[in-house]
């Protein structure tokens, strides 16, 4: 089996690791500190080794490419210079590709590459940071204002909400964007938010998993529905529109396509990552192959595992770090264990952090009432967030 290498070891690469160990496929892991949630599920056999350091750092992405006879991410914000250099010198193959990942990790440049492939995105300018640039933006594009940083965001930190045009608020949202590049996006008044799984194989075949709702609290996914249920069934509109976007990248392995649906059942795509997603936790459970066993397949060009549901609803609860201190958590882990159907994931992280993903729950069962019924005693045990 070719061994493979991941760049970054955080929880996508942990639940990645896991599911290789399930195949046998030898993984090391780049990720700061030995004991990185993803290092932790899987012992490379020697002379196999993970790696300690930064996926941003040329010599860690050297020393893990030397090892390896793939590299993947868990995370977009890697060094795409170097695993173009890598790729060039030693032909190693990249999944997916260091150009899919330049264009993602910019988010003004993937927005310029989805419209110009004709999906539907939001309304967006560049945006130099001056308070003049702001108004001249929210003139044509009114308020609420979106102003985005275009690199390294991840759970909205990196995203300003700009409600009021007067020189205060404006400098705030300035100063709290400071020295990041910024564009500004219009406003979406959309009645859901969505998301698709799609894997894409070597020869570039895509298939989508189906259609989940995604609820955010404080930016950060909190919970996700699958399937999507809404007044107007919009599941293959929505399937094929991630299709199509995933379509025009190049290199293997599964993608998430974050979706805004609008009242008249439009759908918009927000954003798009190069790897597995928080949306797509719930296929471990829920779906006939998991997004992070499809990744793996697709990565290593084994045929792609059916994406569908295998029971008829599934709910996702992200369980979020209420302070630096996560015994507030333990509450609602214990419920989990006396509900059917829930299955408890924990990252292994070695601090707890207000809006740090610690782990997540999944929910299976026979209906969306009896998902929602199960759900109702875990929520009523999750922490206050203003603790
Ligand atoms: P992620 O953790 O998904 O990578 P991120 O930091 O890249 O998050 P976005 O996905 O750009 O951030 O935005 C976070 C959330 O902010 C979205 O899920 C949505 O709730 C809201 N949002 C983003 N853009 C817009 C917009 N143009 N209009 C309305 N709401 C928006
Ligand atoms: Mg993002
Ligand atoms: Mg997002």
């Amino acid at each position: 089996m070719k061994r493979v290498g991941v760049l970054g070891g955080g929880q996508l690469g942990r639940m990645l690791a896991a599911s290789a160990s399930l195949l046998n496929i030898p993984v090391s892991v780049l990720e700061v500190g030995e004991h990185a949630p993803a290092k932790q599920v899987i012992s490379p056999v020697p002379p196999l080794k993970h790696v300690d350091g930064s996926f941003t750092s040329p010599s860690s992405i050297r020393q893990l490419a030397a090892q390896v006879d793939i590299l993947t991410v868990e995370i977009e914000h890697v060094n795409v210079s170097v695993l173009e250099d890598v790729q060039k010198e030693t032909g190693i193959e990249v999944h997916p590709s260091p150009r899919t990942i330049r264009i993602i990790q910019d988010k003004f440049i993937q927005k310029e590459h989805l419209k110009a492939h004709g999906l539907s995105v939001a309304n967006f300018l560049p945006l130099e940071p001056t308070i003049e640039n702001v108004r001249k933006v929210a003139a044509e594009f009114g308020l609420p204002l979106m102003i985005k940083s275009r690199t390294l965001a991840y759970d909205g930190r990196g995203n300003y909400v700009l409600r009021s045009l007067d020189d205060a608020s404006i400098s705030a949202a300035l100063t709290a964007l400071a020295n990041r590049p910024l564009y500004a996006e219009q406003w979406v008044p959309f009645i859901k938010e969505a998301a698709v799984v799609v894997v894409r194989s070597i020869s570039g075949e895509v298939y989508a998993y189906p259609l989940v709702e995604t609820v955010h609290k404080d930016n950060i996914c909190h919970l996700v529905f699958a399937p999507y249920r809404g007044s107007v069934d919009i599941s293959s509109v929505a399937q094929r529109i991630a299709e199509d976007a995933v379509r025009t990248f190049n290199g293997a392995g599964v993608f998430g396509v974050e979706l805004f649906v609008r009242e008249a059942g439009d759908v918009y795509i927000n954003e798009i990552a190069p790897r597995p997603h928080n949306s797509g936790h719930y296929t471990i459970e829920a779906c006939n192959t998991s997004q992070y066993e499809n990744h793996l397949r697709a990565i290593l060009d084994l045929p792609i595992g059916n994406t569908s549901l295998i029971v008829p609803s599934a709910i996702m609860l992200n369980l979020i770090g209420t302070s630096d201190d996560q015994a507030p958590l333990h509450s609602v882990i214990a419920t989990a264990f006396t509900i059917p159907g829930a299955c408890v994931h924990l990252y292994g992280k070695s601090q707890c952090r207000k809006g740090r993903k610690m782990g997540h729950i999944t929910i299976v069962a026979t209906d969306d009432a009896e998902a929602r019924s199960r759900l109702r005693p875990l929520l009523a045990a999750l922490p206050s967030s203003d603790t």
